[in-house]
């Protein structure tokens, strides 16, 4: 083997939920120079590699046709070959009807170094979202995982179905959807039970998870009429009876839901894991964009002379962040704060200062500029203040300490510029009314989201995070359906789950 060779890795994504895909996996996915993925693979999954990673999609259903096993192994060898680090992604587990084997043969023909990291199984995943347990104490000892599916190059029938119809325990049948009519007829016709309890798991540990309930003998049917396409895993026993009763999996609050977040790429992450973790499917179109400002000199004075503000003023997380940065990158420390007082707007802007271990010394008890104003107007008389700000914003807070007499300066630390276009992919699924709910969390990003949406913003619910932004909707004519009364993402996923529960 060449030293000059690469290595390729082929790696178990997951059955559907990012979150299981192992810590091994994430390890490779970060040091691989190159991707390919199947269609099967969360693309929610692709987030652990490089920022310079190349990623290759092997064809996806609908969009442009899926590549052959011969093709496939040709261009992760080439790849190998040209010295790179290789991660080669699987649905579920890659040896589980995944062809790994004639993947592993190639690669030990060409004398190309892998490693195989496992996954998830869809059949394991089916079985702990759905709540039905593969093996049972007294319903089944064993399980079988059966391909409804014959290899295209074998003769005839290879599946022992006669046999299979007399297994004490559980089957379980990958791409078994549309041959189900031949092979659950074959075996009944081999003595397996009419009665039998089946469970069709669509979707599996995914947020559109959907399970079907019905026995052996009315599978074809069931199939047909609630027109069930794969991918879907089925599950034939009597294990399949004893199912928990409250599925928590399917019992989360917004289980089913489609939520869209609209904030800044980089501040989406924590609301896509409450969302997640709540049941949702989350998804990202930034509105806006937030970049560091045109011009630093008016920060790098105002920081050269700190010392002479009473207060620091920050009405966003965005503010602390990129003021203090510019502190640190230009070769100081925080002391150059001194003795300023430190006032921000809401929770997310004091925890921001807190990442800096700076402690707020104030922050209103409503979390709106006029109310940061009012708090700081009866000690503001002959005080200087510094309010760190965006390129855009309101003038509310400036006008109200100076009309308390207040010296005060501004400076722009941060850029905010709308998004003009929206990925295609949200705007067909809001066009087809399949997005829930819209989360609004900031007047900029309401004026932006008209600007983008427009008309089509009727076709979900929108939820604001305060009165201000829902007044932006309003006068806009797409009134909110929520809006918080804790003006933090929280509070919006508060009203959000009020209102679904309310339903
Ligand atoms: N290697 C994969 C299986 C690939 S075969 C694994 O270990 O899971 C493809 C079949 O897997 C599909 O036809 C379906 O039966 C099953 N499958 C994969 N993902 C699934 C999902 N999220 N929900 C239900 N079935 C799934």
């Amino acid at each position: 083997m060449s030293s000059l060779t690469g290595k390729v890795y082929l790696i178990g994504a997951g059955p559907g939920d990012p979150a299981l895909i192992t810590l091994r996996g994430c390890e490779v996915l970060a040091k691989a120079q190159i991707v390919f993925y199947d269609y099967l693979v969360n693309p929610l999954i692709l987030k652990h590699v490089g920022p310079e990673t190349e990623l290759v999609c092997l064809g996806r259903h609908g969009r442009g046709r899926l590549l052959s096993q011969a093709e496939i192994n040709a261009q992760v060898i080439a790849a190998a070959r040209a010295g790179k680090i290789v991660g080669r992604l699987k649905g579920g587990d890659p040896a589980i009807f995944g062809r790994t084997a004639e993947e592993v043969a190639a690669l030990e023909v060409a004398r190309i170094d892998y490693e195989v990291v496992p996954g998830v199984t869809a059949a394991l995943a089916a079985s702990s979202y759905a709540g039905i347990p593969l093996t049972h104490r007294e319903a089944a000892s064993c399980v079988a995982f059966v391909t409804g599916q014959e290899g295209r190059d074998k003769e005839g029938a290879s599946l022992d179905l006669a046999n299979l119809a007399s297994f004490p325990g559980t089957l379980v049948f990958y791409m078994g959807v549309t041959t189900a009519p031949r092979w659950s007829a074959e075996l009944i016709q081999h003595g397996k039970s009419t009665e039998t309890p089946v469970a069709i798991v669509r979707h599996c540990s995914l947020p559109s998870q959907q399970v079907v309930k019905t026995t052996l003998g009315q599978l074809a049917e069931v199939l047909a009429t609630e027109k069930m396409r794969p991918p879907a895993i089925i599950i034939v026993g009597e294990a399949v009876a004893a199912e928990t009763q409250a599925n928590w999996f399917a019992s989360r609050p917004l289980f089913g839901r489609t939520i869209l977040i609209t904030r800044p790429e980089d501040q989406a992450a924590e609301m896509v894991n409450r969302l997640t973790t709540l049941g949702a499917m989350a998804l990202c179109q930034p509105a806006i964009k937030i970049t560091p400002p045109t011009d630093w000199s008016p920060v790098d004075a105002a920081i050269n002379h700190l010392a002479s503000y009473d207060w620091l003023v920050f009405s966003s997380a965005n503010g602390v962040r990129f003021f203090l940065d510019r502190i640190l990158a230009t070769g100081r420390d925080l002391r150059q704060l001194g003795t300023c007082q430190l006032a921000t707007i809401g929770p997310a802007t004091t925890d921001a200062l807190q990442d800096y271990h700076l402690k707020a010394d104030l922050q209103p008890a409503e979390y709106r500029a006029e109310a940061l104003a009012e708090q700081l107007a009866p000690q503001a008389a002959g005080k200087r203040f510094l309010l760190l700000r965006a390129s855009r914003g309101r003038e509310v807070l400036a006008e109200t300490l100076r009309a308390a007499q207040a010296h005060v300066e501004q400076v722009v630390v941060y850029q905010s510029e709308e998004v003009r276009q929206a990925d295609p992919e949200i705007v067909t699924a809001l066009s087809e009314s399949k997005i829930d709910w819209i989360t609004v969390t900031s007047s900029a990003i309401a004026r932006s989201l008209v600007q983008i949406f427009g008309d089509d913003l009727k076709k979900s619910q929108l939820a604001a995070i305060s009165p201000l932004t829902a007044g932006v909707l309003s006068d806009a004519g797409y009134p909110p359906a929520v809006v918080a009364s804790h003006y933090t993402t929280e509070g919006l996923l508060e009203a959000i789950l009020a209102a679904e529960d309310a339903n």
